[in-house]
């Protein structure tokens, strides 16, 4: 099988979309995870702008529009996904003060200085951890925070077997304890740090994997289709593995308030 030495990079973005787009959140998390990283940041009101970077179709994005009262602007790079993220704003009623905008998080469609808040789950190792905290570090106020979940080693020591699978489908994962002085570096004061639980994961790869993967291949232009086999063959890849090494990674939410 070719998937061992695929990375998910490699894949048609038609795949990856009709994968998941099915689906509500396009990460592991849940509206108690993010509720509580919420709660670690102070001051938010009507006044007040959040971009939700790579968004995807909004699963995180709604929860922080039913707790807030700001206005938010969701960022992802697929329009499927910001299309189906409006649709679902507008069927909450909340189109007057969140939108889905298609833009590239290397390029972000904001001044310097705009927002309150920049909120990204599972999405800051497209453009990397560092290089994110460091590039949208300016679009945030002085005193704004930014809150992003991030692939994390939870030990110094781990097996080959981990080590290299994650060694090449993200050279950035990297300790909690490095993560926070990369943060600091980037000129942000950590105001904490969590674990994602596992069974955000499990729910994740155990019922949603299981949920996208059926539906995919009901997919007429699917069937009996190589890429779409690779593909998935992949997911199950990386779900098996993290079956046998959840002990030594996972996300972790990292919370960080801008002071320069
Ligand atoms: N935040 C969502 C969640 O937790 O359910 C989605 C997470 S998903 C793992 C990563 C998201 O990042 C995808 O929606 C993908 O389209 C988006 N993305 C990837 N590269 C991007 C880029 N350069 N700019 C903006 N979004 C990007």
């Amino acid at each position: 099988m070719s998937n061992e030495n695929q990375t998910i990079h490699e894949f048609d973005l038609n795949i990856i979309y009709d994968y998941f787009g099915n689906t509500e959140r396009q990460g592991p998390g849940s509206p108690e995870i993010t509720l509580k990283a919420l709660s670690f940041i102070d001051g938010l009101n009507a006044k007040s702008k959040i971009a939700d970077i790579g968004c995807g179709t909004g699963g995180q994005t709604m929860v922080l529009a039913q707790n807030t009262a700001s206005e938010i602007i969701g960022v992802d790079l697929f329009p499927e996904f910001i299309k189906q993220f409006n649709q679902n704003i507008q069927k909450q009623n909340l189109q007057d003060r969140v939108k889905g905008v298609v833009g590239n998080m290397e390029d972000l469609p904001f001044q310097e200085e705009e927002l309150d808040l920049i909120w990204s789950e599972g999405a800051i190792y497209n453009i990397g951890f560092e290089r994110g905290l460091s590039e949208w570090r300016k679009y945030l106020k002085k005193g704004g925070y930014i809150a992003v979940t991030e692939n994390t080693w939870f030990s110094e020591e781990r097996p080959d077997e981990i080590q290299d699978f994650w060694q090449e489908a993200y050279p950035e994962i990297d300790t909690i304890s490095n993560k926070v002085a990369q943060m600091e570096k980037a000129g942000y004061l950590p105001m904490a740090t969590f674990v994602v639980p596992e069974a955000c994961w499990t729910y994740y790869y155990e019922v949603q994997h299981p949920q996208m993967q059926e539906s995919l291949l009901e997919k007429e232009k699917y069937k009996s289709n190589k890429s779409a086999e690779d593909f998935i063959a992949y997911q199950r890849y990386e779900a098996e593995l993290y079956h046998k090494y959840k002990e030594y990674y996972g996300y972790v939410f990292y919370i960080g308030k801008r002071i320069k």
